[in-house]
């Protein structure tokens, strides 16, 4: 009998009632869901969907109302929202990357500074290793040109490229995305793609994503659409051709 692998992720009837001044308002209305080791899932809604939400009950960030979010990236199992704020702080710097639309680099700090600064915080590396991790990080990205520049002289595309390196800076199994190419044009949108695909069919990363943008489904392994807090449609996984490494892809724009 083949050994079937649990999910990395694992979501068990998640609700999120919001409580406001105009009454509660339930977000997310019973989520089950299970993200496999190695896919890249695109949950795909509406603004007021719930992707955020969902995203924050994965990470953490904040409470769930009631069922069980059950992250399994570093082989054991870990039931989030039963963790001290201590221990989730632990868990999510070593076990998740997470990049923003925004790219949130700092902006006094240089794009190595940046991506050395998440290894320097957890401790794990020594200070020279960081600076050589993040060097090849950066090369990963096309960027390690660039190590020494603020983010501010570099274009949109490049800063989210540096903010993805900057997140897999502890080597986390779990990449979760918030919209990463919303301020991105189409190109460089591909581009950030071309990362992602590379980050889990060679690196076995399982990367989860939202999106606005229906029309980014076939870019993932499998897309999930939510509405009105509910997941409404699980399409199956799709077997991808690989591509070559974004470093080596030739007569790419680093835009
Ligand atoms: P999306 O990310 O898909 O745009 P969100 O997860 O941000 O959607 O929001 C889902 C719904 O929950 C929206 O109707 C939003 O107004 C509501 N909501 C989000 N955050 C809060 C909050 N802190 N308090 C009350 N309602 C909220």
């Amino acid at each position: 009998m083949p050994t079937v692998l649990a999910p990395t992720i694992e979501l068990k009837n998640v609700t999120k009632i919001y409580s406001t001044e105009a009454g509660d308002f339930t977000a997310l209305k019973g989520i089950d869901l299970r993200v496999a080791k190695g896919e890249f899932l695109g949950i795909v809604g509406k603004s007021g969907a719930g992707k955020s939400t969902l995203l924050n009950m994965i990470t953490g960030v904040d409470h769930l109302t009631s069922g069980e979010v059950i992250m399994r990236g570093d082989g054991k199992d870990t039931s989030v929202h039963k963790l001290s704020e201590d221990a989730l702080a632990l868990w999510r710097g070593q076990t998740l990357g997470i990049i923003f639309q925004s790219f949130q680099l700092l902006p006094m700090l240089t794009l190595i500074e940046n991506v050395m600064m998440p290894m320097d915080l957890c401790g794990r590396y020594q200070a020279r290793l960081s600076r050589e991790r993040a060097t090849e990080l950066l090369m990963l990205v096309e960027l390690e040109d660039h190590a020494n520049k603020l983010p501010a002289y570099i274009s949109g595309g490049q800063q989210q490229r540096v903010a993805i390196a900057r997140a897999l800076a502890n080597d986390p199994p779990i990449l979760v995305a918030d919209e990463p190419t919303g301020s991105l044009d189409s190109v460089t949108a591909d581009h950030i793609f071309d990362v992602f695909e590379h980050l889990v069919q060679e690196r076995g990363k399982t990367i989860i994503m939202v999106t606005h943008d229906n029309s980014l489904g076939p870019r993932f392994t499998r897309h999930v659409q939510i509405t009105d807090g509910i997941l409404t449609k699980s399409a199956a996984p799709v077997e991808r051709l690989k591509k070559p490494a974004p470093g080596k892809v030739k007569g790419k724009s680093t835009k």
